[in-house]
């Protein structure tokens, strides 16, 4: 049955001489696969619309194994991207991270919207890397099902303390006075931000300031956070990190 919807582009693969394979992020099937027929002989103007980081308007239908995508329209495709590879490659990370936290055929909208804002933003340059990298990191997770618990000390319930210890491999928080072994020590500030990240509208997710500093613990810490999630080797991470 044909249908339609509006999808990112998160991955593309050639398969045998003129197909190509992609990774989607829609809106209403969630994370699917799909066959581009003939990639490479259709009009370029569905071509551009199945690249990579393409948002378009898509018309579908399902084969026996996987969607095939027969029309293709762009809505956005984020050219701005390419300006320099620190830029190409934290978005390849983004894409790789909803592969790894996404589910295939299970719609959600929040996910494409992170993406869609996160890759506004890289396009736009006036946020940090950094901060948009955090941001990504956390909320995916807490899209994922891993939003750590930072509501208040896990052992004594206090909201606040000048020093706070997140412990990674429980994924909870405790004040000064509750310290234990292994906890990383975090100014307040950073937690408060982590607590943003993790709770505010989508459309005000990245909107927050931190100094210089306390940017770089925050995008430390989320980074040692979602490796410690994540079952699998995140090479665009690594490619990423090379290059920085
Ligand atoms: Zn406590």
């Amino acid at each position: 049955m044909q249908t339609k919807t509006k999808g990112l582009i998160i991955r593309e693969q050639t398969v045998g001489e003129s197909d190509k394979l992609v990774t989607a992020l829609t809106e209403d099937f969630g994370l699917i696969k799909a066959f581009v027929r003939r990639a490479k002989t259709i009009k370029s103007q569905n071509l551009s619309a199945t690249s990579l980081f393409a948002y378009s308007e898509l018309s579908l239908y399902r084969s026996k194994d996987a969607f095939v995508i027969d029309n293709a329209t762009a809505i956005e495709v984020f050219f701005d991207l390419r300006r320099d590879i620190e830029t190409l490659s934290l978005a390849q990370y983004f894409a790789q991270l909803c592969i790894f936290l996404g589910e295939e055929e299970h719609p959600s909208p929040s996910m494409l919207r992170l993406m869609l804002n996160s890759l506004y933003l890289l396009c736009q340059g006036k946020k940090s890397h950094s901060q948009i990298k955090a941001t990504v990191e956390l909320r995916m997770l807490t899209l994922g099902g891993y939003m750590p618990d930072l509501t208040a000390c896990y052992r004594c319930g206090t909201y606040e303390s000048d020093i706070m210890y997140l412990d990674i491999e429980e994924g909870c928080v405790y004040c000064k006075d509750c310290y234990r072994n292994n906890a990383v020590e975090l100014p307040l500030a950073v937690v408060s931000a982590m607590r943003y990240i993790c709770l505010a509208d989508m459309g005000k997710v990245f909107s927050f300031a931190l100094s210089d500093e306390n940017m770089s613990t925050l995008c430390r810490i989320t980074e040692k956070y979602l490796l410690s999630r994540i079952d699998g080797r995140l090479t665009t991470l690594e490619f990423y990190k090379s290059i920085t």
